[in-house]
């Protein structure tokens, strides 16, 4: 799996993917990144990036020309010459006429206004062999950007961030962690919140009892079936409690439906005793 960041401030990835599971992911070859400054492709004594919108208003908004330039020419190139790093001072490479787009690598605009990043789509990116993260800045980019280049606009969010670069390091991250070998643990991703459709169960370690607070018994009972099921259980109750919603979507059994059943009797219950009491 390869990453193009394309970024104004490729310094900001700094530490992201210089330690932990990033780092280790790039040494493993499990996967790589490139950042690619858009300043490099802008022209121009300046490289201007950006410029005042049209119809006024405050802010500035990033010009198309070198995000097209930086991502046409990037993805063009056999890869081996497209991560060479650029050096200060080259002239930015120019295609002679635009390249036609590698049909199988997604270019991704991060922008508030995007699909919802969801693990579903993490897993779905997890599956591609390189992706494209345009980092936007400033009051964002060109409109024709989004329309004439990226296949997707994810938002990570509904909040608004100085710039793409946080977003994209979070798809990078929620990405790696599901390719083959990223974790010390396989099967730590598969039962991780929004994997399984459920928020994860709640976990303990060691120490067994701290601050006069112990552990539910049953995780020691070294009765596996049993734990299993209370697992599930807690995930249920805590999916039930704190996010709803996402028992719509989610693969129930049998089981599963009755104790969520329980639940709501729990909850009717307790209210019924609230009104008596
Ligand atoms: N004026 C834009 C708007 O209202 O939609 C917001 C621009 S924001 C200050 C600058 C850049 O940050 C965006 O172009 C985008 O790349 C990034 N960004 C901000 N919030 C984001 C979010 N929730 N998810 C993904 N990217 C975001």
């Amino acid at each position: 799996m390869h990453f193009d960041i394309f970024t104004l401030f490729p310094g900001m990835f700094t530490g992201v993917f210089t330690d932990s599971i990033l780092k280790r992911a790039q040494e493993a070859g499990i996967m790589s990144v490139a950042l690619h400054n858009i300043r490099d492709y802008a022209e121009g004594r300046h490289r201007v990036t950006d410029d005042t919108p049209y119809g006024g208003g405050g802010g500035m908004v990033m010009k198309p020309e070198p995000i097209f330039r930086a991502v046409e020419t990037v993805l063009t190139h056999e890869p081996g010459w497209a991560f060479a790093p650029l050096h200060p001072g080259d002239e930015p490479p120019v295609p002679a006429e635009p390249p036609a787009r590698p049909p199988q690598a997604p270019i991704i605009l991060l922008s508030p206004q995007g699909w919802p990043f969801t693990q579903r789509i993490a897993e779905e990116l997890a599956g591609q062999a390189r992706i494209a993260l345009i980092c936007g800045r400033y009051e964002g980019v060109d409109e024709r950007v989004r329309t004439g280049l990226v296949t997707d606009a994810i938002s990570i969010g509904d909040f608004v961030l100085s710039g793409g670069e946080l977003a994209a390091a979070v798809i990078v991250d929620a990405v790696t962690r599901l390719l083959p070998g990223a974790l010390g643990c396989e099967m730590g991703a598969f039962e991780d919140s929004f994997a399984t459709g459920l928020l994860e169960y709640p976990q303990y370690t060691r120490p067994a009892v701290f601050r006069g607070d112990g552990i539910p018994d049953i995780l020691v009972s070294g009765d596996h079936a049993r734990v299993a099921r209370w697992r599930r259980e807690q995930a249920l109750r805590r999916t039930w409690r704190q996010r709803p919603d996402l028992l719509a979507s989610a693969a129930l059994s049998e089981a599963d439906r009755a104790f969520l059943e329980t639940l709501s009797a729990e909850e009717d219950a307790q209210r019924m005793g609230k009104l008596t009491n």
